[in-house]
């Protein structure tokens, strides 16, 4: 019999991640908050109900893919979480991008129920999580990861441990400095270019070949040109990350200080309003800071 598996979180990432579970042959249990979320999946022959500890209660492995730190804390912890269903030997996998000393706390809560936990943030985007190529950064046990690899290989093309519970967050935040900081510097360079009255869809394809080429130059050009900032990764999203990572800099004496400016500016540009569109729509904020676009626009 196909084996089991216990999903919580089927926002925009989530839901394309539990398809590919069920088109890898795995049985789904799932939950979501918002319950006619998961209406395509039980068509698919997830089999829906109506609490995490219902998941807990079906399945030895469960996959969170929900918002923070404090909406695992409830799905797992919480009133009617994970912890009261899950049977003694059973996984957590948390997916989310939250922060890593949060995921040690849980983790250590679990253990004393004799349940392991991993963490294993991803990176890809929607698109990613729709083509089953996601990057997946794991952190946790050896023997629980190759109990836990099959699966998680459903959703990712890239699944690498990279050492204890908490290590696969750091790695994640690792991974959002960077993006933070790209797509901060696309944006500024792109908007210079629109100043200057040159095309900006030829200027990428003028450097996309160089060394300033990448993925996320690929990805959000398209957002830049069209004007459109429908999510994919929402602002609010990103910012939740680079405050965890400035968080973690400060308890281990780390300097980030370009990662700070980012966030100053990303939390601007949340308070335009603009929180729940995607993270590219930081391009608007140096447009208004240039005089292309109407302050508040
Ligand atoms: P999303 O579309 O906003 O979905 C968030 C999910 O969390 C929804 O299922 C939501 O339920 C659930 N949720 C939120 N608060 C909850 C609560 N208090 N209790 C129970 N469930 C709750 O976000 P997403 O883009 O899928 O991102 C999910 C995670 O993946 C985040 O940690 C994000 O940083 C990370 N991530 C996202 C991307 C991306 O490109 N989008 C890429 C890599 C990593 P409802 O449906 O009821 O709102």
């Amino acid at each position: 019999m196909a084996q089991t598996v216990g999903f919580i979180g089927l926002g925009i990432m989530g839901k394309p991640m539990a398809r590919n579970l069920i088109k890898a042959g795995y049985s789904l249990v799932v939950y979501n908050r918002t319950a006619s979320k998961a209406a395509e999946l039980v068509e698919l022959g997830a089999r829906q109900v109506e609490s995490p500890r219902a998941v807990g209660a079906g399945a030895d492995v469960v996959i969170t893919i929900v918002s923070d730190s404090p909406e695992v804390e409830s799905v797992v912890l919480g009133d009617n979480g994970v912890i009261e269903g899950i049977a003694e030997g059973g996984v957590v996998v948390d997916m989310s991008s939250i922060s890593p000393i949060t995921t040690q706390r849980i983790a250590a809560e679990l253990k004393g129920r004799g349940v392991a936990m991993l963490d294993a943030p991803v990176s890809g985007g929607e698109i990613g999580a729709i083509q089953g190529t996601l990057s997946i950064m794991v952190g946790g046990e050896e023997s629980v990861f190759s109990r836990v690899k099959p699966i998680l290989e459903s959703m990712g093309k890239s699944v690498v441990r990279v050492g204890e519970v908490g290590a696969g967050g750091f790695a994640k935040l690792s991974n959002q400095i960077i993006v933070a900081g790209v797509l901060q510097a696309v944006s500024e360079a792109m908007v210079l270019a629109k100043k200057a009255g040159v095309d900006i869809q030829l200027v990428y394809e003028a450097i996309r070949g160089g060394m300033a080429g990448g993925r996320t130059l690929d990805m959000k050009i398209p957002a830049f040109v069209e004007g459109k900032f429908e999510p994919g990764f929402k602002m609010d999203l990103h910012i939740k990350d680079v405050k965890n990572a400035l968080l973690a800099g400060k308890a281990l004496g780390v300097a980030l200080p370009s990662t700070g400016l980012v966030h100053e500016l990303f939390s601007s540009c949340s308070a335009q309003g603009k929180g729940q569109k995607d993270h590219s729509v930081i391009f608007t904020l140096l447009e208004q800071l240039s005089g292309l676009r109407q302050v508040g626009r």
